[in-house]
């Protein structure tokens, strides 16, 4: 039919412009690398190379009970972390959702909401049948507040932008630890706010508490990012501090902003500068937005939107259902990968019970290639960023060892959930370097944001 044949038509252009050739990947980790040193260089640059207080890696011995609020893109989570020493933990945990009001709402509100979860976790994990909780001294917790944050020490950090469609007014330019301390102080909160951490940092430090190969900690979840250790004497911007330059610092790098300001080196589609222009945060973002789970779905749903407006896709149908930005998870993208049936059963029933359509069997297909293509980018794209990282350290210049791994710690749902993410991202690795790149093996740091805000809190204690 006509419209199959245009759907093939469309398939041929789109496989153009998602498809990243291992040349294309390493001229964007060449130029990216040189990003990431610029970063370290200066500061208020593209990609900001955030120093974090956290000195160095676990020793794996750290013990202790901490407690952790992690303010994600999704979720609120408060968990409490028996540290156990010999790399051994234990983890009890309550979710919240966070409603968009509160993403967009006033600043000390989120704070205040923060406080009061954990003020009812400490209340329902420590206190006494009538709910009052005694104890000798204040629990140390762990912040860990995955946006933008300068900082000067580990406890606390001024809000340089929010990312991942969080807006909230009252926040930006000031030190969020204070404002949750507020948020403790109102609810009588019995604990100690030690550190405030990035979740990429707590995922680097949690990883390396069990496994010593850890070099990098990845987020791909509803946002973007990564964390490396960085030798103290490869940070200029930070010399005036007269810190010891042969001590390690672990870096944050926010990499979800490379190449915002130029778009010079990533290979951007119409989609993806029409998600960005209509994004709350317009010119922010240009990497984390063609990965992260806040948009992959999006970028599906705007080619589906094209071809609807084309009279290629659902035909005579009412589309007001998937008309309406951001309705499409990228939890379908997952779906519809997983769908191994002949017929893409899973995808008619996606279609019929969440937006009342109707699909043929060809553009069943089409869905299905169309989410290949995305989330292979995706992961393309994130080989890119952990080959600059690796790149940046000479981890695979002449004296690597083959036998050794290069591990990549990752937490989020992009990497936990989304089928073969892992197998595209390593094998991307092996686009970029050869053979050499079968070296990096990725995996999921079992509760990377929780277990590293207690291990971060724990080495700050044996600072102090
Ligand atoms: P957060 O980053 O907010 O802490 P997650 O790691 O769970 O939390 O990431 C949430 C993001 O993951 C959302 O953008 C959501 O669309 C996406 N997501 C949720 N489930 C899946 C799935 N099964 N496959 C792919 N992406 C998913």
């Amino acid at each position: 039919s006509a419209a199959k044949k245009d759907m093939a038509n469309y398939l041929g252009r789109l496989e153009k412009q998602f498809t990243l050739t291992p040349q294309r990947m390493r001229m964007i980790v060449d130029s990216f690398v040189e990003v990431l040193e610029r970063g370290l260089e200066k500061p208020e640059q593209e990609v900001p190379m955030l120093p974090t207080f956290v000195f160095g890696w676990p020793t794996g011995k750290e013990k202790g009970s901490y407690l952790a609020v992690d303010l994600g893109g999704t979720n609120l989570r408060v968990c409490h972390v028996e540290l156990e020493g010999d790399g051994k933990f234990e983890v009890t945990q309550t979710k919240y959702r966070l409603t968009e009001e509160q993403k967009q709402g006033d600043a000390q509100d989120l704070f205040d909401f923060c406080a009061e979860c954990l003020g009812n976790f400490v209340t329902d994990h420590f206190g006494d049948e009538d709910g009052k909780v005694e104890l000798d001294e204040p629990i140390p917790v762990g912040f860990t507040f995955s946006y933008p944050c300068l900082q000067e020490k580990i406890d606390h950090g001024v809000l340089i932008r929010w990312t991942k469609g969080f807006g909230a007014p009252g926040a930006e330019g000031k030190d969020c630890a204070a404002l949750f301390r507020q948020g403790l102080e109102k609810y009588k909160v019995p604990v100690d706010l030690v550190a405030l951490i990035n979740d990429t940092t707590g995922t680097l430090i949690a990883s390396s508490y069990v496994d010593q190969a850890t070099r990098a900690g990845i987020i791909f979840g509803t946002g973007c990012n990564a964390a490396y250790m960085e030798k103290i004497g490869n940070i200029p911007k930070i010399k005036d501090l007269g810190l010891p330059e042969d001590a390690q610092m672990a870096i944050n790098c926010e990499w979800g902003a490379f190449d915002s300001t130029t778009h010079e080196h990533l290979p951007r589609t119409s989609y993806d500068i029409h998600i960005d222009e209509t994004s709350n945060k317009p010119g922010e973002q240009a990497f984390e937005k063609m990965i992260a789970g806040l948009y992959l779905g999006e970028i599906f749903r705007l080619v589906m939107c094209e071809l609807i407006d084309e009279g290629i896709l659902f035909l005579g149908q009412e589309t007001y259902k998937v008309e309406k930005h951001y309705v499409f998870d990228t939890a379908f993208l997952s779906l519809i990968e997983s769908d191994t049936t002949d017929e893409l059963l899973t995808v008619t029933g996606l279609f019929a019970h969440f937006f009342s359509l109707d699909t043929t069997i060809a553009e069943r297909q089409f869905m299905r290639r169309l989410a290949v293509l995305i989330g292979t980018r995706a992961a393309r794209l994130s080989a890119c960023g952990i080959a600059a990282i690796v790149s940046k350290q000479g981890l695979l210049d002449e004296a690597y060892d083959p036998a050794k791994t290069i591990g990549i710690a990752t937490d989020g749902s992009l990497y936990n959930k989304y089928p073969k993410f892992p197998q595209r991202l390593e094998e991307g690795l092996v686009d970029i370097f050869g053979e050499k790149g079968r070296s990096i093996k990725t995996y999921h740091a079992e509760d990377g944001s929780g277990v590293g805000a207690a291990v971060i809190a724990a080495m700050t204690k044996e600072r102090k």
